[in-house]
This record gives C-alpha cells, structure tokens and sequence, in this order.
C-alpha cells in the first residue's frame, strides 16, 4: 500500500520509462523468440528471423531498446535477462489481457454450516470461490490469474488455487510480500483492543466488508511497505508452518498439506477463533479432532503455543 519512495534505486519515473521500453509489440516478439530459444540466447540474424522483422534498421533500434536491462549482448548474440523473463511471467499469468470462467466444480467437503458439498467457481473478476451453494456460505476467497486455469480440468485447477493461496498466505505471514519481495507489515485487526474495549477497527479496514473470514473475531492484516498488495489472512494459517503444531496433527490422522484450506476448520471456520486479552492481544485458535481438541495460541509475535489438549 505503502508508495513512498524507498532508498533502493528506481521511482516511478524510473518505471514508466521501463514500461514505456515494452511499449512496442515488436520489443514484445524479441523477448518472446529468446525465451523460445536454447538457453535463452540467439545470435543477431536469428533473433531477427525469428521475429520476422525485414527491415533491419528498425529491428536493430527496438533491440537496442531492450538491451541493457531486459536482453543482454553476449559474445554469441543476444540473450534474455532476469527482468525479461519476469515480464514473459506477467503476461502468462494472463492478467493484462485474459479473463477465464470457471464452472461451479463440485467439491469433496462440505459446508460447515449445512453440510452440504461445496463448490468452486472462478469468474472474472479474478476471484476464485469456495463456497456453499445452499446456505451461501463463504469458506474462502482468494484472487487467481487466469493463466491458472490454462491447460488444467476443473480438479486440477482447484488444486493449483488451494497450492497458490497458501503460498502466498505463507509467504506474506513470514513478512516477505509474494508479489515484489518487499516488507510486509503483519499484525492482529480484531474488533477489540487490548483491554477488551470493542474499537471497531476491522470495519474501518479498506475493504473489509466485503472479506470472505469478516466474521472472524480477528485476522492477521498484511500490508506491502513497497507494493499494492493488502489484504487480511485467517489467523488458523499461521499453524500451517508450524512443524510443533502440524507434527501432532500428522500423529492425529490429519495431514494438513494434502487436506484443502476450506476443509481446515481452524483456518476457515469463525468459531475456531477466540481472542484473548491480558498485556497483549493473543488470538487462541482451536483444531478439533473429533472429540478431541488442540488449543493453540498465537501471539504479537505470531510465535504458536499449545495450550491444552483435551483428551475426553
Ligand atoms: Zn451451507
Ligand atoms: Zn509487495
């Protein structure tokens, strides 16, 4: 969210000059030929028939643009950079220019409300949705590119949304923003503060309205200090990486990397959650297990404890 400028080098200045180098769709076709080439490098006349471009001047003015940043010259010709195969990645992701519909899928885990089967569905919007066709039940909501439905049938792509969201709620969690790389600003937004006194601080938050967890008593808000990404992450994934905690639920029967986010109770369901108050906000969260139950703590610091467990 954050668009000081920082001390690394490049402003926007900077950035829309890069921009502006990709501005012309032959600069385009030259990145895309050396990413089709072995080891990412052509010589200068094969570089210039694989783009089809007769008129040597002007082919020779558009690499020139490229070069330096996106394309290097080597001693054998020309090859892709680091920069250069991360703006091929922006494109195939296909959100500049795409936009997929799924079909509701029908999935293998029920409402938690209802019990009846949820569904996925993808629109373009950008969002993919877990949620239950009966009672309208929300269990998760996360963006997805469009690249990720290329190529995949509705299982597949279902599995690649619950893949990519938890990597990316990993990554910001740990404080490292899965889009630049920058800081991230993690903390607690509950309702309360930390004398319990209600402040209402979660429907002040940008957006929060409309947040498929809203009913959650607290969630981890994460900011980018460098870049546009803002969101909010169930406190429950913060256990997901954490070997003391999903150890015991392997010991339990629960593997929590081959079950999906929306049929962890912990991480979607709101009655999982409970805040507690004392010197700091700690939010408490609960894995049942049957009969049994786990209470984990999470606190400032998003260090996990176990409580207690309950062997009844
Ligand atoms: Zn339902
Ligand atoms: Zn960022």
């Amino acid at each position: 969210m954050a668009n000081e400028s920082t001390e690394t080098s490049g402003g926007v200045a900077d950035a829309e000059s890069a921009f502006m180098t990709l501005s012309h769709d032959l600069r385009l076709e030259i990145l895309l030929a050396l990413w089709d080439a072995p080891g990412f490098s052509l010589s200068f006349s094969e570089l210039r028939s694989a783009v089809g471009e007769r008129d040597s001047g002007k082919f020779t003015y558009h690499l020139s643009e490229l070069q330096g940043h996106f394309v290097a010259q080597t001693d054998d010709g020309y090859e892709l950079q680091y920069p250069g195969h991360r703006v091929l990645d922006a494109i195939q992701s296909g959100v500049f220019h795409e936009q997929a519909a799924v079909d509701p899928v029908e999935l293998d885990a029920d409402c938690r409300d209802c019990a009846t089967a949820l569904t996925f569905e993808y629109g373009t919007d950008f969002i993919g949705r877990v949620h239950c066709p009966d009672c309208g039940n929300r269990a998760l909501e996360w963006p997805f590119d469009p690249g990720g439905t290329a190529d995949r049938d509705p299982e597949e792509i279902v599995n690649a949304f619950d893949r990519r969201t938890r990597l990316i709620w990993s990554c910001a969690l740990d404080g490292v923003c899965p889009f630049c790389a920058g800081r991230i600003d993690r903390e607690f937004a509950s309702n309360v503060d930390d004398h319990g006194i209600c402040i209402g601080v979660l429907e002040e938050l940008d957006r929060y309205d409309e947040y498929f967890a809203r009913d959650h008593p607290a969630v981890v808000s994460v900011d980018c200090e460098r870049c546009s990404f803002y969101s909010f992450i169930p406190v429950g994934v913060v256990l997901l990486s954490r070997p003391s905690i999903t150890g015991r639920l392997h010991e339990a029967g629960i593997d929590v990397r081959r079950t999906p986010l929306w049929d962890l109770g912990f991480v979607v369901d709101a009655d999982a959650i409970g805040l507690r108050m004392a010197d700091s906000m700690a939010i408490e969260v609960a894995i049942q297990d049957g009969d049994e139950q786990l209470v984990c703590v999470v606190d400032e610091s998003f260090d996990v404890s176990v409580e207690r467990e309950l062997d009844t």
